[in-house]
């Protein structure tokens, strides 16, 4: 399961981040997640949470902060939001020639003391 083995690279950041900076406690966690990344928001929270419970992020509130993408209809020009890969022009129906953003999948910000 992708989304599993990410969220073990999250927490292995995290724990260097608490160690790096001395910090004892992790409050809150950032997450952007894009549309188009792969990673499926919902699946990769649990994973998370999961993972969390036994280690020091155990009462870490985790944030996904999901990144829409944005695609140019290659027919009507038209430009419109992709949830997914394949997503075609909701008026015409045809694949975008040119997608923005979505590919996003980084930790944004963490919240320590
Ligand atoms: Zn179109």
């Amino acid at each position: 399961m992708h989304e599993l083995s990410l969220a073990y690279e999250v927490i292995e950041l995290a724990k260097r981040e608490v160690f790096k900076n001395q910090v004892t406690t992790i409050f809150e966690m950032e997450i952007e997640v894009g549309d188009l990344s792969g990673v499926e928001a919902v699946a990769f929270l649990s994973a998370l949470e999961m993972i969390a419970k036994s280690t020091l992020l155990e009462h870490t509130l985790f944030h996904i902060i999901r990144q829409p993408a944005t695609g140019r209809c290659s027919t009507c020009n038209l430009e419109f939001e992709m949830k997914e890969r394949m997503a075609t022009c909701p008026s015409c129906h045809s694949f975008p020639y040119e997608i923005s953003g979505g590919q996003e999948f980084r930790v944004t910000s963490i919240v320590a003391e």
